[in-house]
Formats: structure tokens, sequence, C-alpha cells
């Protein structure tokens, strides 16, 4: 196997263009030793026993000095007992997060030339995972909050899709004196005061200030520890958009994406993936570089605990609702 001669220094330093990320991670080893770094930034560290003498094996992984466990450097990642090769994941993360609009699974397994859509399919849906990150923290300030309608298909048992609607919620972080901060967005049931509240606990730190228009749904999260500040869009005079102005900003970017990668039509299970690699490109839309993004990913992605997953039979068609 060939190692590769360039060494990047880990967390200082990112893959600016493709051809450096090929001469950076043009072999197995190269980006196994990146996520050795990535983890064991001061050396190995074995997860059982947190014993930190150890030795490579021929096969990669370490022999801890302590308790004799085989560690992989993937164990308890998303790469996790993937038949895929680390070289092929970073490739997909390099794409994932230097497309505009992302990639679809289809698009996936022909880039890579993987046997399987269902391969392709299951990657990204770790990879959505893992740019939710597991220690995101809650939007703080002036936060507005608002729903909006997203169409989508439902499909039947015949495999006919039926139209229907989701409601999504929306917060967005407004900045002073102008300007946005992050967002955070997810499907709800209903409109009800149980499912906003829940929305709100979700997105926004407590002592937050939630701007909301004045639907009754939101009338009870003062008394949940949030200072509210309920616009009566009608009583002002201005129209929705001049009162809250980043909701509806959001929402046109939220579908113009899905109608530009998924055409529009999604299914609920996979817009809820959507909504959170939505999220992710947006919180990092000022990110200079392409290649900050990537590691970012890759980041999260080694503190990401694997989940088992298991798709619906529709949910791995490749038509145009599951891309
Ligand atoms: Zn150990």
């Amino acid at each position: 196997m060939v190692v590769s001669e360039v060494k990047p220094d880990v967390g200082l330093e990112y893959p600016g263009t493709w051809q450096q990320f090929r001469a950076w991670f043009g072999d197995e080893q190269a980006c196994i030793d990146y996520l050795e770094q990535l983890r064991w930034p001061d050396g190995f560290r074995c997860p059982k026993c947190s014993g930190e003498k150890g030795w490579r094996l021929s096969d990669g992984r370490w022999s801890c000095a302590g308790c004799a466990s085989k560690v992989s450097v993937t164990a308890g990642t998303i790469f996790d007992g993937s038949r895929v090769p680390l070289a092929d994941w970073f490739t997909a993360i390099w794409f994932i997060t230097n497309q505009k609009y992302g990639v679809s699974a289809l698009g996936l397994q022909r880039l890579l030339g993987l046997g399987s859509y269902r391969t392709a399919w299951t990657m990204l849906r770790k990879l959505r995972e893992a740019m939710v990150g597991p220690g995101r923290g809650r939007l703080q300030g002036t936060v507005e909050v608002d729903e909006t309608y997203l169409g989508g298909i439902e499909r039947g048992t015949r495999g006919r899709g039926t139209e229907c609607k989701f409601m999504v919620a929306i917060a967005i972080e407004v900045l002073s004196p102008k300007g946005f901060g992050r967002v955070r967005l997810k499907r709800i049931e209903d409109g009800s005061a149980h499912s906003l509240t829940a929305f709100v606990e979700y997105a926004a730190e407590l002592g937050s200030t939630i701007c909301t228009d004045g639907w009754k749904g939101y009338a009870g999260l003062a008394k949940e520890g949030y200072e509210h500040h309920a616009v009566n869009i009608s009583a002002s005079g201005d129209p929705a958009h001049v009162a809250m102005p980043g909701i509806p900003k959001i929402a046109s970017l939220l579908k113009r994406w899905l109608l530009g990668t998924h055409q529009g039509s999604v299914t609920a299970v996979h817009l809820d993936a959507y909504l959170d690699e939505f999220a992710f490109r947006f919180n990092r839309r000022k990110s200079r570089r392409r290649g900050m993004l990537f590691y970012r990913l890759l980041e999260n992605a080694v503190v990401t605990k694997p989940k088992r997953f298991r798709p619906s039979r529709a949910s791995l068609m490749p038509s145009k609702h599951n891309l």
C-alpha cells in the first residue's frame, strides 16, 4: 500500500481543492492516520479502559496494553462495521460538503462506483445523522419561530404516491444590528401548543427571546421560561415578512433546495434527515473554505454513535422521490 507523502496537520489545515484532497487522502492508510489523529490527538486511548499504551497490529487495529482489547479507529463512529473503504467515505464527505446542493444516493452510487444503491443510501443516511452532531447547542438570544407547510409524497401500498403536506417548524437567530445566525428545523405533527412548545424547547435555550406571530399555540412560552414576544401582525399593519424577516427567507431557501435536489417531493422519514442537512449547510454558510465543512462533518462522524437503521423497501427504490 502506498502511504501518502503529504501529512496534513489535523484541525489546522483543511483540504482546499480536489487535487489537494486527493494528495492527502489518496489511500486507505492516509485516511486511517487522519482519523487516528482526529480521535486520539494525544496518541492512542483505549475506549474500554482509557489506557494510553498500545501498539498497532498488522490489520490496522490497535492492541491495548492494559486490557488487551483490539481497537479499530472506526469503533464507535459512523464508519463502524461498514464494508465501504474509508477512502470512499472521505470522498463522499468531500462531495456532500462541496456541492452546493449536496449529493443524492444515486449520484453517490455512480461517483464511487458502488455495486448497490442501498449502500449509497445508507452512507448518506449516516452522514446526515453526523450532521446533527452530538453536542449541538441550542439557539440563543433573539429567535424567530414560525411554521410552514411543505408538500410531500407518502407512498401507498402499491407504490402510488398520495399527495400530503408536512408542517415544518423553523427557528432562526436574529443578530443585532442585522443579519441572521443559526437555524433549527423540525417536522411537527400540528400547530398545537404541545407541538410548538416542544419544538421551541428543542431549538432554543431557556431564557431566549422568542418572537412569534399571535397564534395561540405559542401563548404558553413565557410560562416555560422564555421571553415571549408575540407580534400581532394584523394589528401592526406590517405584512409578516416585515415583522419577522428571517422565517420567509429560510422557508423559501428550504423549498428551493428541496426542489433542486429532491424534486420537491419527499417522504416523512426522508424529510427529517433533509432538514438536518439543510441546517448543517445553512449554519456554515459563512465558512469561507469548503474544506472546513469537510473537516467539521468528519469531526462529527467520529463521535456519532452508529445507529442500526433498517430502511423500508419503498425508501430504497431509486425513484425521483428517494434521491
Ligand atoms: Zn484497554
